[in-house]
């Protein structure tokens, strides 16, 4: 055993994860017919205790494996403790007492006969005063600090009255929600519950992976493997197990992907594209491209030219150029007369490449039209036929390019900038819309290269690392909120000054629960501190028009501050702008910050963008990592081992990148592993028979429930 395993939770889930979770395990009840009252022992008042825990089914419980086992053989004799060594005790709680204060802290003193432990609890004191009453016995879980005597600080604890009912050497332990210990259902219950289950007839869980395939790969099936969880022999049995769940978890997911991969259609001959239309904007554009763009472009022309169907992923970090790019590819498609659709998150955006692209079309004779949502009838009717006919070349659009009556006479390539803003739904819609076109998403929020390779495996991976040159750092600093009178008077001579700035707030309407503050307060607030200026606000409940007008006026200087939400984050382009304020930056996550921060150092200038937060702990070092760096990778990889992938930009929607056993840190090199997998089952080497091979496709096509997404 690793000391390091007996107290590692199996999974970091987030509360939000946890729901997708919870809506999966719902799932699991429409198939299984196994409801908790076929179980021995258990009254109406229990069952309806697991239901409100989110139990509903055996299936369920089988996958609440424990989060935790104690190997009984490991208990350290008190005595014997050194600092930061991880120890198990077991002994009775001695004597106890709370310290009442600004900040209350309980103390309880663990006595195993062969001396003293002091276990201290700042959270949930109260909760710890009433539970670990004097002579209680308790077995705790820890590391040692030395902190004017030795201690242990918000220990695992778990009850020790039932100490003869768990046999083995390696005790399991739960995690224990409120309302399960409200109806005594505690550790040793779900031993015995587990017990219980593991000899029920006919035990099993949906959807398994085919026999035929876990006896291919050398893996237990999945049952086995969460008997081996819930009653490991070792802890090697217990890691082995859930190594194994990992993979079978895995599996799936990675054959629809290389599944799709060999989708990609045939064109059956090399397409015509229109170099010298490339060149000649490229020479018409006001700057030379930089080194990683140039590749870029290189790798899509290559690509549109091939034979069979391109479908490209560019990552570029915010502000790496990579609309020039696209709109070169662009050129390069409709200068043979074919057509393109640039898709867009929002109208702003839109509106700006609209504005960008166009000159170079009208340069190049040929035609593009923008169509938003908010496009009048009779001007959307003209575009819309034009397309048809094959008059216009290319379409800039956001969501309104979906819509059915939107029609092209040859579509053959399809652009999404800002890709992590739409459903794979959506773009299939679009591509829907063509005869097997080829594809480039664009993304400004770098994505980890596992996940990347995850989630993206099906397209061509090119990145664009650096910068256009001649750009300053942005300088990125922590405020303390006490300081905020003296960053107000900062910004208003700045702002007099002709230093345009964002202050970015988290949320539109005022929140009085929460704490968060809204557009409209910190509006007032600035307006209210100098008369001398004009401050504006942008969100996402303005309608677009007032939005884009305020955006002008801020470019244009007749606004000073934009208070904002994160509307901003995307493609907002005004170069005058270099100063940020974010207000409550723990309130986002560091890939959003890292986006945000994006809106500034867009021009010559020095750009600086100031993190007003409270000065606690665990938020400031995590935000002192981001204002140490720029590199939009350094960040994402920051943010998913902060907040796990499941919360990672644009990914909100999607119960796709929750996994239940998979840890995207932990086990990076899985993915490679079961795609080659993947590979060798599509091409079916393990020589499977027809029948077989229709189970196996069955199963891993189908679809975890609430998958929008379509990853997964
Ligand atoms: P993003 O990759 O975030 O979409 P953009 O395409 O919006 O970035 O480009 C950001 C800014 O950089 C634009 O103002 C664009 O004109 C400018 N830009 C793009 N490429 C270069 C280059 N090679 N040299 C200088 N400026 C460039
Ligand atoms: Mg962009």
């Amino acid at each position: 055993m690793k000391p390091d395993n007996f107290t590692k939770p199996i999974q970091n889930q987030t509360a939000k994860s946890l729901k997708n979770l919870q809506k999966f395990h719902f799932f699991y009840l429409c198939v299984c017919i196994m409801d908790l009252s076929s179980l021995p022992g258990l009254g109406p008042k229990r069952v309806r205790a697991l239901n409100e825990a989110g139990y509903r089914s055996i299936v369920d419980l089988l996958y609440n494996v424990p989060r935790d086992w104690v190997d009984r053989t490991r208990i350290t004799p008190i005595a014997d403790c050194k600092p930061d060594a991880k120890v198990i005790l077991i002994g009775h709680i001695a004597r106890a007492g709370m310290i009442r204060g600004r900040k209350s802290r309980f103390t309880a003193y663990l006595d195993d006969g062969t001396g003293q432990m002091s276990l201290v609890f700042f959270r949930g004191a109260n909760h710890w005063a009433k539970n670990l009453t004097v002579g209680s016995r308790w077995m705790a879980i820890g590391k040692v600090n030395d902190y004017r005597g030795l201690q242990i600080v918000h220990p695992e604890l778990q009850h020790m009255e039932e100490e003869t009912a768990f046999e083995g050497g390696i005790v399991p332990v739960y995690s224990i929600s409120e309302v399960l210990r409200e109806s005594r259902m505690e550790q040793k219950f779900f031993r015995n519950l587990y017990a219980q289950i593991f000899k029920m007839p006919n035990l099993s869980v949906p959807n398994g992976c085919p026999k035929e395939l876990t006896e291919y790969m050398g893996l237990k099936p999945v049952l086995e493997n969460l008997r081996r969880l819930h009653f490991p022999v070792s802890f090697g049995d217990a890691m082995q197990g859930r190594l194994q769940l990992k993979k079978l978890e895995l599996l799936p997911f990675c054959l629809r992907m290389a599944k799709r991969r060999r989708s990609l259609a045939l064109r059956g001959r090399e397409r015509a594209i229109d170099q010298g239309a490339v060149m000649k904007a490229r020479a018409e554009l006001p700057y030379t491209l930089t080194d990683g763009q140039d590749k870029a472009l290189a790798q899509i022309l290559e690509g549109l030219h091939g034979k069979r169907q391109f479908h490209a992923l560019l990552q570029g970090d915010v502000g790496s150029g990579k609309t020039a790019v696209a709109m070169l590819a662009m050129l390069a498609v409709c200068g043979a007369h074919e057509q393109c659709a640039f898709m867009v998150p929002t109208d702003i955006l839109a509106r700006q490449h609209y504005v960008t692209l166009k000159p170079f079309f009208d340069a190049a004779g040929l035609r593009i039209s923008l169509l938003l949502g908010a496009t009048g009838t009779v001007e959307r009717r003209s575009i819309v036929s034009e397309l048809q006919m094959g008059l216009t070349h290319a379409v800039i659009g956001t969501h309104a390019l979906f819509s059915k009556d939107v029609l092209f006479e040859k579509l053959t390539f399809v652009i999404i900038d800002e890709q992590h803003r739409f459903g794979v739904n959506q773009r299939e819609a679009l591509l829907a819309k063509g005869n097997y076109p080829d594809l480039l998403v664009m993304s400004a929020t770098p994505i980890p290269r596992s996940l990347a390779m995850t989630f993206y495996g099906d397209l061509t991976s090119i990145v664009m690392r650096e910068k256009p040159p001649g750009r300053m750092p942005i300088k990125t600093r922590l405020v303390e909120s006490e300081k905020r009178e003296d960053m107000k008077s900062f910004i208003l001579k700045e702002a007099l000054g002709g230093n345009r700035c964002y202050w970015v707030v988290s949320r539109v309407e005022i929140d009085s629960e929460g704490g968060a503050l809204s557009v409209g307060e910190v509006k007032e607030e600035l307006q209210s501190f100098s008369p001398e200026w004009k401050v504006g606000a942008v969100h996402g409940q303005m309608d677009d028009g007032e939005r884009d007008r305020v955006l002008a006026a801020f470019a244009a200087g007749i606004i000073h501050v934009i208070v904002a939400t994160t509307v901003i984050e995307v493609g907002v382009n005004i170069p005058a702008a270099n100063l940020m304020v974010i207000d409550q930056p723990e309130r986002f996550g560091l890939a959003q910050l890292h986006q945000l921060r994006g809106r500034v150092g867009r021009g010559q200038a020095q750009a600086w963008c100031f993190l007003m937060c409270e000065q606690s702990n665990t938020v400031r070092e995590r935000l002192a990592g981001f204002a140490g760096t720029e590199d939009g990778f350094e960040i994402a990889e920051m943010d998913m081992r902060d907040r796990g992938a499941g919360n990672l930009e644009g990914s909100e929607q999607s119960g796709a990148w929750v996994f239940r056993w998979f840890d995207w840190i932990e086990d990076q090199n899985l993915i490679q592993k079961m795609l080659d997998l993947s590979e060798e089952i599509l091409d079916n080497k393990p020589n499977f028979d027809l029948a077989t091979r229709e189970k196996i496709q069955t199963w891993y096509s189908e679809l975890p429930e609430g998958n929008d997404d379509g990853i997964h």
